[in-house]
């Protein structure tokens, strides 16, 4: 159905278009999320792009006040955190991606197992991004 190489830059453009996309093995059924070409589990090349439901739930989350430049240039600082996670989707695969809609400055708020959804798309200069919020 879709003809898109299992990259990353792939991956981007789904994600400007509002899709959140894995890969699936042929041959083994294991599910990755961004898409990997080769499978690490079976070194499987059969994949197949499948659509994610974008909802899941946090596995794991970092409150960061001093990120990496490109975050800083969006404005995040001590003063004013963003938080980074890992969110397990319905479907199995683990991914990771910002979390909103949550109180960076009070992490006791924010609760592993908490049901998300997905925020996908593109930011004004067309830069994709992916985020997920609480359901
Ligand atoms: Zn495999």
């Amino acid at each position: 159905m879709e003809n898109r190489s299992f990259s990353d830059i792939s991956f981007e453009s789904f994600l400007t278009e509002g899709k959140l996309m894995g890969s699936r093995c042929g041959q083994c059924g294991k599910l990755y999320v961004p898409p990997r070409p080769i499978c690490p589990g079976c070194h499987g090349s059969q994949m197949d792009w499948v659509a994610m439901s974008g909802k899941g739930k946090l596995a794991a989350f970092t409150c960061i006040a001093i990120g990496p430049a490109a975050m800083i240039a969006e404005g995040y600082n001590r003063d004013n955190p963003y938080c980074s996670a890992v969110i397990e989707l319905d479907e199995g695969a683990r991914v990771d991606a910002r979390l909103e809609g949550i109180d960076p400055k009070k992490p006791e708020e924010i609760g592993v197992g908490m049901p998300l959804k997905v925020k996908c798309g593109h930011r004004g200069d067309k830069k994709p991004y992916l985020a997920f919020e609480p359901q």
